[in-house]
C-alpha cells in the first residue's frame, strides 16, 4: 500500500468504528475541515474568489453553515461579491443563475472518489486488506447511495471485492427483514409482541432513513 493509503485506510477505521456510513462520516468531516481550515485562506485568491463568484456562493446546503465559522471578515468577503452580482440581477430583471458548481459540493466529490477508488482496489490478501476487511464488515457498512457508486465507479480497474458485495448486501436483505417486522407488529393487537422486540429493532425505521439518504451534514461527533 503506498503512503497515501495509509491514511485513506486509517481514516476508514476510524469511521468504521463509529455508527452510521462510514463514508459519509469521512466526507462530512473533510467538507467541514475544508471550509473552516482551507477555504479562509483562500479568501484572498483571486482564482478561488472567481470561481466562488462563478457559483454564485456555496449552495443552499453548504451556505447554512456559514454563520457558524469564526471568520466573519471571510464571509464578508465572499457574500460581497455574490451580493453585487445579485442586486445587478435584480435592476435589470435577470434570472439568478449561477454556472459555476458549489466549491464545497467539489470537494466532496474529490474526498468521495479517492474512497470509493480505495474500497474498490482493496480486495487481495495483504495484511492491510484482511485488516480492512476485518473492521469494516463489524462497521453499519456503505448507504445505499454510496454502495450504488461504489458498484458503478467510473474507472473501475478491479470489480468491487467479492467479501464487500456480499457484506453490503446481506446488510441490506436483513435491514429489510428487521423493517417488514417492525410494520408488521405495529398493527393493532401486536403491542406486546413490539415491545419485545429489541430496542434497536423498535427504532429501525432511524437506520432505514439512515440508510437511504446520505448524510451530507456538516460536522459529525
Ligand atoms: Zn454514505
Ligand atoms: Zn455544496
Amino acid at each position: 500500500m503506498a503512503i497515501e493509503k495509509h491514511i485513506n485506510f486509517f481514516e476508514l477505521q476510524k469511521a468504521s468504528e463509529k455508527p452510521g456510513c462510514p463514508l459519509c462520516r469521512i466526507i462530512s468531516d473533510r467538507a467541514y475541515k475544508y471550509i473552516d481550515n482551507t477555504l479562509f485562506e483562500h479568501v484572498a485568491n483571486r482564482g478561488f474568489r472567481a470561481l466562488f463568484r462563478a457559483a454564485g456562493g456555496f449552495c443552499s446546503f453548504h451556505s447554512r453553515g456559514l454563520v457558524s465559522f469564526r471568520d466573519g471578515l471571510a464571509v464578508a468577503i465572499l457574500s460581497r461579491d455574490i451580493l453585487e452580482d445579485r442586486i445587478d440581477c435584480f435592476k435589470y430583471k435577470k434570472p439568478w443563475r449561477p454556472k459555476g458548481r458549489c466549491p464545497v459540493c467539489i470537494e466532496r466529490e474529490k474526498i468521495e472518489n479517492e474512497y470509493l477508488d480505495f474500497l474498490n482496489n482493496s480486495g487481495g490478501n495483504s495484511i492491510e486488506e484482511r485488516e480492512l476487511r476485518e473492521f469494516f464488515t463489524v462497521s453499519d457498512g456503505l448507504c445505499a447511495s454510496h454502495y450504488a457508486k461504489l458498484i458503478s465507479a467510473k474507472g473501475l480497474i478491479k470489480s468491487v471485492p467479492a467479501w464487500l458485495k456480499q457484506f453490503q448486501e446481506e446488510k441490506f436483505k436483513e435491514l429489510m427483514v428487521r423493517l417488514d417486522k417492525f410494520i408488521e407488529l405495529s398493527a393493532y393487537g401486536r403491542q406486546k409482541e413490539f415491545a419485545a422486540l429489541s430496542e434497536q429493532d423498535q427504532l429501525v425505521w432511524k437506520e432505514a432513513a439512515a440508510c437511504l439518504n446520505e448524510n451530507v451534514i456538516g460536522s459529525s461527533d
